[in-house]
């Protein structure tokens, strides 16, 4: 599948420049098995990149300036490198923008280049294009000009670079982008960028993305007002158990001990939280012993918790994850990711995919109208240099 996007993306570049490109690189976009919200929370995750890419070809083009082209889009800008980087309007130019001024201002020296990317990564469905998009860039700048930068700070400059288009996401996209392992899932503390990698073998059944094709406009407030509120609710439980620095420390005992000092809807959203953290935990359990009956009965409390106590679901991802419970053939379901559309992540018994799919298309049609598309992953390597 890749193979076609590499040949696609080389050829255009040469047709757009006139000569091969030095450097062309494949980053990936990224599933999260379990943990959920948890990023920007200061717990563990539990992502893995996929075989869904961005390719991109570059050159060196001996200029101060760099011309970047969109396929996809049938768009391209300049950007003048010895001036100072400003947002623009037209937003994915912005995520090159970013990486190129996260990269100035911290002292990274290169020149002009010549880039042109492709993708086979669903936009906007919650499996990070935009991450892929900034690693990427990063990486491909990285390889031409030979800097010298560490996998983690291209994650950081990636993340830096999406906080200044707007988005103020937290480090799982970007790190789980650049290092990302075949079969392999990260376990990743978000606190300390400690990391270890787990077999990622999901024996007899397979993973099926339903996309529900629906972005509902609650997302980035929601988004941000869950964040404030969990910071709320830290602070109350710092101020009751003074040795608690971050959720993780904070045991549910703890937590249900001073329910009555904390609002409802605080208290909600923070139970969800150090529930989840303790799922991953248990997630890496269940894998590493091959149980993954229970991975996929963790992945339904998730789901419960997001849409219950987290209350970051929607209509089309409750019914999604309902009907998927109600059937035999799928041991596990919960949405992916901010929440309020996107996928669902599935374990659906090997075989049966076919027969999930068909049934899922034509209740999701009935119900909501809305065409249900379906994406197969494989947990693949992160950004490479071809
Ligand atoms: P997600 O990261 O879940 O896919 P986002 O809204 O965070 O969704 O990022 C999607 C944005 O990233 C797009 O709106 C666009 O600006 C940029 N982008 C992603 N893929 C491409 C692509 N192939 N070509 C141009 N821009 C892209
Ligand atoms: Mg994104």
């Amino acid at each position: 599948m890749n193979d076609i996007l590499v040949q696609n993306t080389t050829a255009f570049f040469e047709k757009s420049f006139g000569s091969a490109p030095q450097k062309v690189v494949l980053s990936p976009g990224r599933i999260n098995i379990i943990g959920e919200h948890i990023d920007y929370n200061d717990g563990y995750v539990l992502p893995a990149a996929i075989d869904k890419v961005i390719c991109f070809a570059f050159a060196k083009n001996d200029t101060k300036k760099s011309r970047i082209v969109a396929i996809d889009l049938n768009e391209d800008f300049e950007i003048d490198l010895t001036q100072e980087v400003t947002l623009s309007d037209v937003v994915w130019t912005n995520y090159i923008r970013g990486v190129i001024k996260q990269l100035q201002d911290n002292g990274f020296v290169f020149e002009g280049f010549n880039c042109v990317f492709s993708s086979n990564i669903p936009v906007g469905s919650g499996l990070s294009s935009s991450a892929a998009l900034e690693c990427g860039t990063i990486f491909g700048i990285k390889a031409l000009f030979d800097l010298k930068i560490e996998k983690v700070d291209i994650s950081l400059l990636g993340q830096k670079a999406e906080h200044w288009v707007g988005i103020n996401c937290g480090i799982m996209d970007q790190f789980s982008s650049v290092h990302g392992l075949e079969n392999k899932v990260i376990k990743l503390d978000c606190n300390t960028l400690d990391f270890e990698y787990h077999n990622a073998d999901f024996k007899d059944y397979s993973l099926v993305l339903f996309d529900s094709n629906v972005k509902h406009s609650l997302f980035t407030s929601e988004y941000n007002t869950r964040r404030i509120e969990c910071e709320q609710g830290l602070a109350i439980i710092k101020e009751n158990f003074p040795a608690i620095k971050s959720f993780r420390d904070c045991t549910e005992e703890q937590l249900l001990s001073i329910e009555d000092k904390i609002s409802p809807t605080v208290f909600k959203r923070v139970h969800f939280v150090v529930k989840e953290i303790n799922r991953v935990i248990k997630a890496c359990e269940a894998l590493d012993n091959g149980n993954i009956e229970l991975l996929g009965q963790l992945l339904f409390e998730t789901h419960y918790g997001l849409s219950q106590e987290y209350e970051v679901s929607c209509a089309e991802l409750d019914m999604l994850v309902d009907t998927a419970k109600a059937d035999d053939a799928i041991i596990g379901s919960r949405l992916m990711g901010g929440g309020f559309g996107g996928c669902t992540i599935n374990l659906i018994k090997k075989g049966h995919e076919n027969e999930v799919k068909s049934k899922f298309s034509n209740l999701y049609l009935d119900t909501f109208g809305i065409e249900l598309k379906f994406y197969d992953v494989k947990i693949s390597n992160g950004t490479t240099l071809l």
